[in-house]
């Protein structure tokens, strides 16, 4: 059966009824699996550690996935992944910050959940909630930079995804930006993400404490000092963590203005869990960005806007992008309208 007969001949099905699926963001430190409706809500949720092993990673989406599907009637499952997805979508190439390399992950996991399972790549899944549910719908070109652990990029291309020859396209966050800079788990120096992510924000804080340790700050070295303690503390007024965040604010505008000299988009979302702070660090980002882009006084300045669906993005979009593909044909015709749905959002 083709999709579109598929979708045809299942509509009747959900009528007073919601097509749940899963969506699940397998970063590189948090799993975050979630029951999603057809508006775009998290209905039901888990969160663990992502495991660096892949078997135990593989264990560990089996446990999510069965977890919620005990709890709700899902009809398919779809998996947004940090990392190059084939063009074809059955395997997860390379991923810097996951234990996979050519792994066929659905093919691993359908047996075991009985469930069909969708894969794209993160910044793809972001984009797809954000143009579904979010505010890249209002852009014709629009570049999404998802900004957590690293930086996930995905290009809307007249409302469709730009894939590139290899299916791995694009790769902001690996763009050099500081020559002979930090190290990155990609291999090479001075990425985007090493200046302009949760992780960099913490490492810039890090650094800042090391080279001026007598200054008055309420951040503490180690292991507590990640990017939500510098923007909590930014917040608060702590000078380390405002300065941290300045230099964050930085770098993102000098990587927006490499993105719009290249893609000329006329919409950038600034999505992923540090789009939360958003407040802190958007406005100086927008004014580097404006007196950085090629012949700013001369041309129409793409807008920047923030993701409104912030963290979950991805796991929103991966989710619809399964309900779209199999949730409709998939549903089970009958069953009473309660159990379709939990009406509790632990997630909003
Ligand atoms: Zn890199």
């Amino acid at each position: 059966m083709g999709p579109a007969a598929s979708e045809e001949s299942a509509t009747p099905l959900v009528k007073g009824r919601r097509p749940l699926t899963i969506g699940i963001d397998v970063g590189g430190t948090n799993l975050r699996a979630g029951v999603v409706d057809a508006e775009g809500r998290v209905v039901d949720a888990v969160s663990v550690d992502t495991p660096h092993e892949a078997q135990a990673l593989e264990d560990a989406l089996v446990a999510a996935i069965s977890e919620l599907h005990g709890r709700n009637p899902v009809a398919s499952v779809g998996l947004a992944v940090a990392g190059f997805v084939s063009r074809e979508q059955d395997r997860v190439r390379f991923a810097p910050h996951l234990p996979w390399r050519d792994a066929r992950v659905p093919e691993l996991l359908e047996p075991r959940v009985g469930l069909p399972v969708f894969l794209e790549h993160d910044a793809n899944s972001a984009a797809w909630g954000e143009l579904y549910f979010g505010p890249a719908s209002l852009g014709e070109n629009v570049a999404v930079v998802a900004i957590g652990t690293g930086i996930g990029a995905a290009l809307l291309i007249g409302g469709e995804i730009y894939r590139g020859s290899n299916g791995v396209a694009p790769e902001l966050g690996h763009l050099p930006l500081v020559p002979g800079g930090r190290a990155c788990p990609c291999g090479k120096r001075g990425c985007f993400e090493r200046y302009c992510s949760g992780t960099a924000l913490a490492a810039t804080a890090a650094e800042m404490l090391a080279a001026d340790p007598g200054r008055a700050t309420i951040l503490t070295p180690g292991g507590e000092l990640d990017g939500a303690a510098v923007a909590r503390a930014a917040t608060a007024g702590d000078p380390i963590a405002l300065a941290a965040i300045a230099d964050f604010a930085h770098w993102l505008g000098v990587g927006l203005s490499i993105v719009a000299d290249v893609f000329d988009p006329d919409l950038i979302v600034v999505a992923g869990g540090v789009a939360a702070s958003a407040p802190l660090f958007l406005e100086d980002a927008r004014r580097t960005y404006a007196g950085m882009v090629t012949g700013a006084g001369h041309r129409r300045l793409a807008r920047i806007r923030r993701s409104e669906l912030g963290a979950n993005a991805a796991l929103i979009g991966a989710a619809e992008m399964a309900r779209r593909k199999w949730g409709l044909a998939e549903l089970p015709v009958a069953g009473p309208a309660g159990t379709s749905a939990r009406d509790e959002r632990p997630d909003r």
